[in-house]
């Protein structure tokens, strides 16, 4: 058994920012992170990044102890890319929303021309919808306008599939 080389800062980095500098299990998000490598080092004896993950010490003793399996952990990390590249990070912090708060079905946010840019690929692909007729619950004082947003069933959907660890592609 050889030494373990470090693993090299700029894999390091980017795997760190693969997960957003945030453990990659979408029902946690927490922060620090450690690398955990998902087909174990004393295996595969490499540093890869198609095998390194971003967890939170809890989450990578769980995946440790075998709490959460390795077809799960892959998931997860298959995932990530897939949310990365499709969505913003505006986005991506309201489909974090919905997995928090599992019971809300609605997300009031301040409207402006920017807003359905921002959101322009999670209505566009039907994950949410905006309700122009829906009542404002938030009159600002400084009359700032608000928008109710709807998760879809398609949004929910998708919801559960990446926060249980199934192909959301
Ligand atoms: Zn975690």
């Amino acid at each position: 058994m050889g030494d373990r080389p470090d693993i090299p800062a700029p894999l390091r980095r980017h795997v760190l920012v693969e997960a957003g500098h945030r453990c990659a299990i979408p029902a946690c998000r927490q922060t620090p992170v450690e690398l955990a490598h998902i087909i174990p080092w004393a295996k595969c004896q490499k540093h890869e990044f198609e095998n390194l993950i971003a967890l939170c010490p809890t989450c990578h003793t769980r995946f440790d102890r075998g709490d959460i399996d390795k077809k799960s952990i892959e998931m997860y990390k298959q995932n990530l890319s897939v949310l990365n590249s499709r969505y913003g990070d505006y986005e991506q912090r309201i489909l974090q929303y919905f997995i928090d708060n599992p019971e809300a079905e609605y997300i009031n946010l301040p409207f402006g021309q920017n807003t359905e840019i921002l959101l322009m690929y999670l209505l566009r692909d039907g994950l949410l919808i905006d309700l122009p007729d829906k009542r404002p619950i938030t009159a600002s004082s400084r009359g700032r306008e608000f928008m109710w947003y709807e998760s879809t069933e398609k949004g929910r959907l998708f919801i559960s599939q990446w926060k249980s660890a199934e192909n959301i592609e």
